[in-house]
């Protein structure tokens, strides 16, 4: 891990929030790289969820929303976490990371009970502080999804299954944050609702966690750090029947369900039945009908709902992590991000391989600019050739191309591919052609 965020700091992908005022903990800001590759993730789900199915719509709700939705959803009473102080050195602690123990695990002081401590961010809308003006900010990006219900049906007119997906920010005030991005106090998620008839949950289930665990894969994360683990009845969230998550083998110990002796097998993404219970909830507080009518038996039902919900920072971490690689070429270490093409934040580097010949420069400029009208591309003169790779792998770079003296005459430049470090000749006017058949494979 300290490799991965002195990489992260280095290069450009993650910095520290507030550094210069020493920082805010356990809050990032997403630099220049990280920024694309967040991007890329996002749409790539998207794509995944929404543009390669028929039967998913998007949704971008507001991140304020009344705060009688978290009544309703059970957040207000029930979305918290037991808390336990250290009397001696003041810490604060997870009751369930304490595993029993009344001893502080950092000074042995006494520790408190476990108090409930609510995770959702209280603040006030409008310049008047009073009970009546109380909002929250979202814990969950569901609830902006499931209060639309009855519009989506009024617009769309969507025949059962169907579903809303959406990416967002989410907030909660984490008794114990960290691990670098992994577990913050906002944090985006992707989120699919997906409503069923009750009787099709079990199986819709079943696809769904299918669906999210092969979008990994097709990513390109190693099979053998991405597991499922179904939850146990004691650890179910207060809205769900069933739930699978899929975790990742984060190279830290978190506590994570499964406990710490399991090592780092960490939550990326939940999958969840969390049946009628939020429609109805919202029916029964808002006294607006949240059913629907079903053509074929000619009733009005109350969907089930197959959740998908996964982390977006969690799964740039994880991405980060499954693409760093070491490597020994020619006795000196290569450090390489091998992100898959649909991650990497840059597709192509163009260098011209001598700075002081303006032919070259001119020449690779020109290429530059006609290529970054396709492709994400970035020119760069700052150094010598190997420096200028090496630079280019550790941020995953797919392709870097040089111009060089021979490209004046024969008007083909070389490119050299990222993860085989092989190199093809390849003609200006065949560029676009030959990047285009390299990244859709
Ligand atoms: P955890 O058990 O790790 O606290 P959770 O089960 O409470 O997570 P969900 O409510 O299922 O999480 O949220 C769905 C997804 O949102 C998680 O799988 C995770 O990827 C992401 N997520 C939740 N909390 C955080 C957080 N504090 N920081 C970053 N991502 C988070």
């Amino acid at each position: 891990m300290d490799k991965i965020i002195s990489l992260c700091k280095r290069r450009g992908f993650i910095f520290q929030s507030s550094e210069i005022y020493g920082g805010l903990s356990n809050t990032w800001d997403y630099a220049p790289y990280g920024v694309e590759l967040k991007n890329n993730l996002k749409r790539a789900w998207w794509k995944s969820v929404v543009y390669q199915r028929d039967d998913c719509l998007g949704m971008d709700a507001a991140i304020l929303m009344h705060p009688k939705v978290w009544e309703a959803s059970g957040h207000v009473a029930n979305f918290f976490d037991l808390k336990s102080d250290c009397k001696g050195c003041k810490k604060r602690f997870k009751t369930e990371d304490l595993k029993g123990s009344k001893v502080c695990p950092e000074c042995g002081g006494e520790l408190t009970e476990g108090k409930p401590f609510n995770l959702m961010f209280k603040t006030h809308q409008g310049p008047v502080e009073e009970t009546s003006s109380i909002v929250y900010l979202r814990p969950e990006t569901a609830q902006g999804m499931f209060v639309n219900f009855a519009n989506i049906l009024d617009a769309k007119h969507p025949k059962l299954p169907f579903g809303m997906a959406q990416i967002g920010k989410a907030f909660r005030n984490e008794i114990t944050p960290g691990n670098f991005t992994f577990r913050t106090r906002e944090f985006e998620q992707m989120e699919v609702e997906y409503f069923v008839k009750p009787e099709d949950a079990e199986q819709k289930l079943q696809e769904w966690i299918d669906y999210r665990f092969n979008w990994y894969l097709n990513l390109g994360m190693n099979k053998d750090n991405l597991r499922l683990r179904p939850h146990a009845k004691d650890e179910l969230a207060h809205y769900a029947k069933a739930c699978v998550d899929i975790e990742y083998r984060f190279p830290f110990n978190t506590r994570g369900a499964a406990g710490i002796e399991e090592g780092s097998w960490s939550e990326l993404e939940g999958v969840a039945n969390r049946t009628d219970y939020d429609l109805m909830q919202h029916e029964k507080s808002s006294g607006k009908d949240m059913s629907y009518f079903d053509e074929e038996t000619k009733t009005r039902i109350h969907p089930y709902i197959i959740e998908p919900s996964g982390g977006v920072d969690r799964s740039v971490l994880a991405f980060l992590v499954n693409a760093y690689f070491e490597e020994k070429v020619k006795d000196e270490k290569r450090v390489v991000l091998k992100l898959h093409h649909d991650l990497a934040p840059v597709k192509i580097a163009v260098l011209p391989l001598l700075r002081n010949r303006p032919e070259i420069v001119d020449l690779a400029r020109k290429i530059t600019q006609d290529l970054k009208k396709t492709f994400v591309t970035v020119y760069d003169d700052t150094g010598s050739i190997g420096k200028l790779y090496r630079r280019q792998d550790e941020v995953g770079t797919l392709k870097c191309l040089t111009v060089d003296v021979q490209t004046l005459e024969d008007k083909q430049v070389t490119v050299r591919d990222r993860d085989t470090m092989l190199q093809d000749r390849v003609g200006i006017d065949r560029l676009k052609e030959y990047f285009r058949e390299k990244f859709n494979d």
